[in-house]
């Protein structure tokens, strides 16, 4: 393995491998809107330190980036509540699908952590707490533009408008949160704005340049500006690692070793530290609801690269 490993060669050899595999995965369809996208997708983005762009396959084809989306709002919330936060969601690994009830009852209305869909519905009503909706849902857009340094990203109305009539879900996790105050807003106000940020729609190339922070102790390497503490990229990277994959979270960790956050809507972006941001897009999901064309590159990618956290 070479210093600087040939990311252009890597990323273009596995984006040309994974789509000619014929397994996939099966693509969403408990959001119908989801169900309507192409499973032959295949689309991977590395961007290292230097600011220098692997591209490989659908690298500009806009998806629904989903659950990812929940990486930038726990950023955002931690922001504005600082370790407050923590008083009405965990950071520990749920063990439990993504979209589980059951261990609320237990631990009275706090989710065990921000990337299962009842925490990140708690961390979105911190976002929400002192402004309507629709403020809260731009500062979110507006975040996601400003990381990716492109004023393009929009939401997807389609796909917000097909989970707020088929959410019932969600709907009842965030009444149950409700029923022990852990939600502060009207519940349909925290939703709306749930819904919406899961519908941002972004490629592979713009989740990665939004990633940067995460992969360079908070900076944005571009512009040399702090996002965030160095501390606190650490630990939002650390709780990626531990709680990024829903129930799939130690088998990302034991065959992939980045820190990772998926989507139902088929993306991860992962972080290699000190070296890269990494998004990775395949619409066919595993058992767990993570892609699983999208994890077998990373694995492999890892493999070429030795980036993982864990030693090559
Ligand atoms: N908007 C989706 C939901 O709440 C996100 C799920 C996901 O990507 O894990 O069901």
């Amino acid at each position: 393995m070479s210093l600087r490993p040939d990311l252009d060669l890597i990323v273009q050899e596995l984006a040309d491998e994974m789509r000619r595999r014929p397994d996939r995965g099966e693509v969403a369809t408990y959001i119908p809107e989801l169900a309507r996208v192409d499973p032959s997708a295949f689309g991977m983005v590395v961007i290292d330190g230097d600011g220098r762009v692997s591209a490989g396959g659908d690298s500009d084809m806009p998806f629904s980036i989903q659950s990812v989306s929940k990486v930038f709002t726990l950023t955002l919330a931690l922001g504005k509540a600082g370790d407050r936060l923590w008083r009405r969601v965990g950071r520990e690994p749920s063990g439990s699908p993504f979209n589980s009830i059951v261990q609320l009852e237990r631990e009275h209305g706090v989710p065990r952590n921000p990337f299962i869909n009842a925490g990140a519905i708690a961390v979105t009503d911190a976002i929400v707490s002192g402004h309507q909706p629709r403020e809260a849902l731009g500062e979110i857009l507006r975040f996601m533009q400003f990381l990716a340094d492109d004023d393009t990203i929009t939401i997807d109305e389609a796909v917000a408008a097909s989970e707020q009539r088929t959410g019932f879900r969600n709907a009842a996790l965030a009444n149950y949160m409700k029923s022990f105050g852990v939600i502060e807003n009207p519940v349909d106000y925290t939703l709306g704005v749930y819904f919406h940020h899961c519908a941002i729609a972004m490629s592979c190339r713009q989740l990665a340049m939004a990633g940067r922070f995460l992969a360079h102790s908070g900076v944005q390497p571009s512009t040399g500006r702090s996002v965030v503490t160095a501390e606190r990229a650490r630990r939002i990277n650390a709780i990626m690692l531990t709680c990024g994959h829903y129930d799939g979270s130690g088998d990302f960790a034991y065959r992939v070793g980045l820190p990772g956050k998926s989507g139902v809507g088929g993306g991860i972006l992962a972080v290699a530290p000190g070296k890269a941001s990494i998004a990775v897009w395949s619409p066919g999901l595993d058992a767990s609801g993570n892609s699983h064309l999208g994890r077998i590159a990373l694995e492999a990618l890892v493999k070429r690269t030795g980036w993982s956290i864990f030693g090559v």
